[in-house]
């Protein structure tokens, strides 16, 4: 749960979290350079001044080997999406002090994020506006790529579904109601084909069970050809990866 954010003099704004289960502390650099940290649940002001006092230096060095890498983003990256579909970022040479998205006049499967001239990809805030680039692009996408695609693997497995949307939530992969509607994240159309194929298949297992039983899971691994497990796996690696580009 998000509880607030603390100033700090030394580490910017501190996004401070609490998650049931936990007994350790958990800190982390996110996306946009910002420090989460992530305390069990009932945690009282004193600790996180403590902790925060006590790791200041590990987390600056954690901050200073987070610079050191390369950019996120670059002029010409390519982003490899869903059945061969692309996302370029381009540079405008122009004038212009937008950051665009748009569809290639000549590709129908060549997306674009076009920054300005002077775009500074290492700069947080400019690496922050390509990533919401890429949000806002998938929204749009998500209904040409994401949802066909997920009718198609519903045919192949048999599966009748009532409807398919694009569910506005970016946390939640999947949602299947008790009517058989099942919403899924514009982002998957930046998953491999398998691992998105996996996300249907865990939303086609609830049409039949709506919880995670041995019975859900037991249909969900039919679905999957018996790889649940494995990409469950894929997945989680995925996402943490550079190549998920949100
Ligand atoms: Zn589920």
């Amino acid at each position: 749960m998000f509880c607030g954010y603390i100033k700090d003099k030394d580490l910017g704004r501190v996004a401070i979290f609490t998650r049931s289960g936990m007994r350790s502390v958990r800190a982390k650099w996110n996306k946009f350079r910002q420090l989460e940290i992530t305390f069990p649940v009932g945690v009282k002001p004193d600790d996180i001044s403590r902790v925060l006092s006590e790791n200041r230096n590990r987390f600056l060095a954690m901050r200073e080997e987070l610079e050191s890498r390369p950019p996120r983003f670059h002029e010409g990256q390519v982003i490899n999406c869903l059945e061969n579909t692309r996302v370029e970022i381009r540079r405008n040479q122009g004038y212009s002090h937008y950051f665009t998205t748009g569809l290639d006049d000549n590709d129908i499967d060549c997306f674009f994020v076009e920054v300005p001239r002077n775009c500074d990809f290492a700069n947080p805030a400019h690496e922050a506006t390509v990533i919401s680039c890429l949000k806002h692009l998938t929204q749009r996408a998500a209904l040409i790529h994401v949802i066909p695609f997920a009718m198609d693997v519903a045919a192949d497995k048999g599966c009748s579904v009532s409807d398919f949307e694009i569910g506005r939530g970016l946390k939640k992969l999947g949602h299947c109601t008790p009517k058989g509607i099942i919403s899924l994240s514009a982002n998957l159309f930046f998953f491999p084909d398998h691992l998105a194929r996996y996300v249907i298949c865990h939303e086609l297992a609830h049409l039949h069970f709506m919880n995670h039983s041995a019975d859900f899971h037991a249909e969900c691994n039919r679905l999957c050809d018996g790889k649940e497990a494995q990409l469950e796996q894929e997945l989680r690696d995925f996402m943490q990866s550079d190549q998920y580009p949100l």
